[in-house]
């Protein structure tokens, strides 16, 4: 069938899965994916089986999954969230073009929805994604994107908050964003959404610039009218009568 699905699994916890992304893995031979997600899904879907490979090893994941359809077995590749949000989905669509596998697309819950459901309603209008990871994209580049996004006031929803390496990303994106925004701006952090460990805090950008966040941390940086409802967060739409 020269098949291959990529899916996004959600945050982690079987329920944040979609139904359709039950279907494609189950539909699945062959399942590849980053070790940590392989592992989330295994229990999920024993039977099948599992190419794992560690991070920063996308190129590799993507050519094995593609490599299997091409050999005729339904084969899937999981990301974590949505497979199109810093995920493989691009590189599966481009490393499969011309080798007569076709590629679904099936996606996923994102970690700025997973994150901010948890938080309450803090995207509630217009907002940026920015991943601080510099990887893949020059700092300065990164620098630009936090600059203008905070200076439209949008809310933001910062990915890669930080990794073994890099520490300092989050406080010195916090700094930026305080060129223009007040520190008393309300903040919010998720950690292992959906996984064991799962944490969330509401604190202020001030707060945030010493914050502590690690590789499976979404933070959320509110808009100039985010406010904190109960123990949560929410950044009004505008509705008069409340
Ligand atoms: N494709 C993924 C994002 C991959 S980039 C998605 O759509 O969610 C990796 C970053 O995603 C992490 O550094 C963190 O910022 C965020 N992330 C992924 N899973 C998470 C989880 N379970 N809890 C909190 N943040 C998460």
């Amino acid at each position: 069938m020269n098949k291959l699905y990529v899916v996004g699994i959600g945050p982690g916890a079987a329920e944040d899965m979609t139904l359709r992304a039950r279907a494609a893995l189950d539909d699945a031979s062959v399942i590849v994916g980053y070790t940590t997600y392989a592992n989330l899904i295994r229990p999920l879907f024993p039977g099948k089986e599992y190419i794992v490979t560690g991070m920063r090893r996308e190129t590799e994941r993507c050519r094995a999954a593609v490599e299997c359809a091409k050999a005729g077995r339904t084969a899937a590749i999981v990301s974590s969230g949505d497979a199109g949000v810093y995920g493989m989905a691009g590189l599966a669509l481009e490393m499969a073009a011309g080798t007569g596998v076709e590629v679904e697309i099936v996606p996923g819950v994102t970690a700025a929805l997973s994150g901010a459901a948890r938080l309450g309603a803090p995207i509630g209008h217009d907002f940026a994604a920015i991943s601080l990871s510099d990887l893949l994209t020059p700092w300065e580049k990164i620098e630009k994107r936090l600059t203008l996004a905070a200076e439209a006031d949008f809310c933001l929803v910062l990915y890669n908050p930080a990794s073994r390496r890099r520490t300092d990303a989050l406080k010195r994106a916090c700094e930026i964003v305080m060129r223009h925004a007040s520190p008393d701006t309300v903040c919010g952090a998720v950690r292992n959404a959906g996984r064991e460990g799962e944490e969330t805090l509401v604190m202020t950008l001030r707060e945030l610039a010493s914050y502590t966040a690690d590789m499976c941390t979404t933070v959320f940086i509110g808009n100039s009218q985010t406010k904190t409802v109960g123990s949560g967060i929410v950044t009004p739409r505008g509705y008069k009568d409340v």
